[in-house]
Order: structure tokens, then C-alpha cells, then sequence
């Protein structure tokens, strides 16, 4: 073939060299990745199907069967973020036609709910108000109503700040015969979870948050029970890419004898999430529990000493992890949070979905989960208090 001449030129821009500021990154994600991490992750590439690499992905397993409380063997990370793996759990569990039920406290549950649509799901919804929750009398009614087979629920709704109750929900999902599917992308590691013993069939999380990996893959588990459903289907999953029968095999969960080619693991990523458990591991669930409840609640006793109002009533329903703090009356939030990363090179958010121009939100997570962070995260809202434009009315 000839060579002819190309019509478009290499781009200008791309001969500048890339700039990446340093940001504290304390919005509700991503957090800042400490350097053992980063390093990690600048580890040569190897291939996706060599066996140092699948030592490491059953490393993995190992490190997410711990961050989940959980002893099932189809534990695993899916390549991508953590919406990914909110498909995953959804487009395997549910055949067209089959019933779901989907608690909104947030804009996640809207979400599920969208995607439990797309896979041709009777969805039903059950509505909290922004910054509630649902008690397990309101679950059990729409249980016995919808007869669902999928009950989704968010434990840490990153967009109100809430962390949902979750005792007793698994033992009356399975009195209904329903699977119940929890989100803690905001919340593990962060707060006392526990898979097995709290009766949940598939959970998942992302790397980006409290295990400060980058983003890119997300921890995903399904219980022998979910498992029984899944592969009972009819009707195979409409993403091939996340067929649950491919990836367990990809991640050595089946019984098959061989691994087969399925897609190419993202290695270096996998190396993050690795080292990622490993700071986990070596700090230990119940310590990162307790830093993060008590660097929580040292924010929140700070923010109202500041005359600030947090926008979840119930003190044992505020999630530690992401805050959400009443938008300060007067303010343009979106002037606070311009101010502060100008002046402060600091991320905070505003709201999100049914939050959005409520509040603004805090996130503390992993290794930013510290006093020290709270204390620079108060003196920058002060400062934005004090320069930014406050109307009268
Ligand atoms: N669920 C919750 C509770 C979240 O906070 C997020 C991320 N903000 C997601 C799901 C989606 O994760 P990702 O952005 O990694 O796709």
C-alpha cells in the first residue's frame, strides 16, 4: 500500500508537557493516593494472563473478601468504575420481565433504578426524603407488595450523606425470596460492614474512595445464593463484558480448569487496588472504622461550632466519609467551592441529584480521614465565609 501524505498534523497540544496540579482532594471522590500506592501502579506491564498476575488478582480477592466480611469464592474486581459494577450486579441478577425493587435515598437509587429499566425490569421505587432513610417496616411492606427479586439498596448515599441502616434487611429480603444488592462505594472501610453476617448477596465498592487506589476498578461479591440465580438464568446477560460466567472464570472463581482469554485486565490497576488492600490489611478494618467515626465526628462538632448546620438530622445516620453540610444561607455555593480550590488547591462539592444547590460535600476518606485534614478543611469554609459574596435577604 502507499503511503500518502496525512491531512491532519499532530496536535500542538500534545507537544506541551501535561500538567498536574497537587489538590487535596477531599470532595466525595476521588480521594488523594498516597505514594506507596502510586507506586505501585508505575510498575512495569506484564500480561494479563501471566501467572505473577493472577497471583495478584487472587491477592485481591483475598484483600476484598476481608474489606467485605465475606467468605464467598465469586469475589473479584471488574474492570472499570464503580457504575460498572453497579451493572455487573444488576445486568446479571435480573432477566427482562423479572420484578425489582429499588430504595432512593440519593441520586444512586435513581440510577439502579434506570439501569434495572434498560435490562427490561418492572421496577418499583421506594422514596426516602433527601437526607433519610427507610425504616425496615416501609422495606417489608414494598417487599410483600412487589415480590422482587432484586432489592437494591445505598449504605453510604454519597449524595445526601446518609449511611442507611442495614440490620435485619438481608434476613427480610430473604423471607421474600428477594437477593439483597448493597452499594458501599461511600461507605467500606469506612464504617462496620459486614457481607456474610449481615445477609447481603452482592456487594460492591469502587477503588477511589476510602481504599484511595486510583479509580478504575471496582470490588464487586455475589453470595452462593446470588450465584444460584445468576447462573439459573434463561436468558444470557445483554453485556457480554459483564457476563458474571466470564469474569468469574477470568478471575478464577469457577470450577473450570483453565483461565480463557475474556478482556485484557487493566494490570496496572490491579497492581493499585493490591497495594491498596495491603494499607487496609496492615492498618486493620476495626482501626479504620474507628479513625474514620472519630475524625467524623470532630468535623461535625466543628462545622456547627462554626454555626453551620449539617443537612442529616439523625447524628447515627450521618455517614463519616462524605459530609453534607446545609448550603450556608446567603451564599452562591458554587462561589464557595470555586473559592476555595482557587485559594486553597482544596476539592469540596456541591450537591448531587435530588441535593444539588442543598449542600455542600465533604469527603474524608482513607488516608485523608485525619484531624489535621478536618482542621484545613474548617479554616478554608472560614475563609470562603468571609470572602465571598453574602446577600442580605
Ligand atoms: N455509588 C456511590 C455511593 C458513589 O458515591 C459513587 C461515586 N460517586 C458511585 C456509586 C459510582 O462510582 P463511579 O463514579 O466510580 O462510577
Amino acid at each position: 500500500s502507499i503511503m500518502l501524505p496525512v491531512s491532519m498534523p499532530p496536535p500542538q497540544c500534545l507537544k506541551k508537557r501535561m500538567v498536574v496540579p497537587h489538590r487535596y482532594m477531599f470532595g466525595p471522590g476521588p480521594s488523594n493516593v498516597p505514594q506507596r500506592i502510586l507506586e505501585a501502579g508505575a510498575k512495569p506491564v506484564i500480561g494479563h494472563m501471566h501467572p505473577e498476575i493472577f497471583e495478584i488478582m487472587s491477592d485481591i480477592k483475598s484483600g476484598i473478601q476481608y474489606l467485605f466480611q465475606t467468605q464467598n469464592r465469586t469475589t473479584f474486581a471488574v474492570s472499570g468504575t464503580g457504575h460498572t459494577a453497579m451493572e455487573c450486579a444488576i445486568f446479571n441478577t435480573v432477566e427482562s420481565g423479572e420484578s425489582v425493587l429499588v430504595a432512593v435515598n440519593g441520586i444512586w437509587g435513581e440510577r439502579a433504578a434506570d439501569m434495572a429499566e434498560r435490562v427490561g425490569a418492572r421496577v418499583k421505587t421506594i422514596v426516602a426524603p433527601p437526607g433519610g432513610y427507610l425504616t425496615n417496616a416501609e422495606i417489608e411492606k414494598a417487599l410483600s407488595e412487589h415480590r422482587p427479586v432484586l432489592f437494591f439498596l445505598a449504605h453510604g448515599e454519597s449524595s445526601t450523606g446518609v449511611l442507611h441502616p442495614l440490620d435485619g434487611i438481608g434476613n427480610l429480603c430473604h423471607k421474600y425470596d428477594c437477593l439483597l444488592l448493597v452499594d458501599s462505594v461511600a461507605s467500606i472501610g469506612g464504617v462496620p460492614l459486614y457481607m456474610d453476617q449481615q445477609g447481603i448477596d452482592i456487594l460492591y465498592t469502587g477503588s477511589q474512595k476510602v481504599l484511595n487506589a486510583p479509580p478504575g476498578t471496582a470490588p464487586i461479591s455475589f453470595s452462593e445464593r446470588a450465584c444460584r440465580k445468576v447462573f439459573s438464568r434463561t436468558t444470557k446477560p445483554v453485556s457480554f463484558f459483564l457476563d458474571l460466567s466470564w469474569l468469574s472464570n477470568y478471575w478464577g472463581c469457577d470450577d473450570k480448569p483453565a483461565r480463557i482469554y475474556h478482556h485484557t485486565g487493566p494490570v496496572t490497576a490491579f497492581y493499585s487496588l493490591r497495594e491498596s488492600l495491603a494499607v487496609l490489611a496492615d492498618e486493620g478494618l476495626e482501626k479504620s472504622w474507628e479513625r474514620h467515626q472519630k475524625v467524623g465526628e470532630y468535623f461535625h462538632a466543628g462545622l456547627e461550632s462554626m454555626g453551620l448546620k449539617l443537612f442529616v438530622k439523625e447524628k447515627h445516620a450521618r455517614l463519616p466519609t462524605v459530609t453534607t453540610i446545609v448550603a450556608p444561607h446567603g451564599y452562591d455555593w458554587k462561589e464557595i467551592t470555586a473559592y476555595i480550590m482557587k485559594t486553597h488547591s482544596l476539592e469540596i462539592s456541591g450537591g448531587l441529584g435530588p441535593s444539588v444547590g442543598l449542600v455542600l460535600r465533604v469527603g474524608l476518606m482513607g488516608c485523608n480521614s485525619s484531624k489535621a485534614n478536618v482542621d484545613m478543611v474548617l479554616a478554608a469554609l472560614k475563609d470562603a465565609l468571609k470572602h465571598c459574596h453574602r446577600s442580605k435577604v
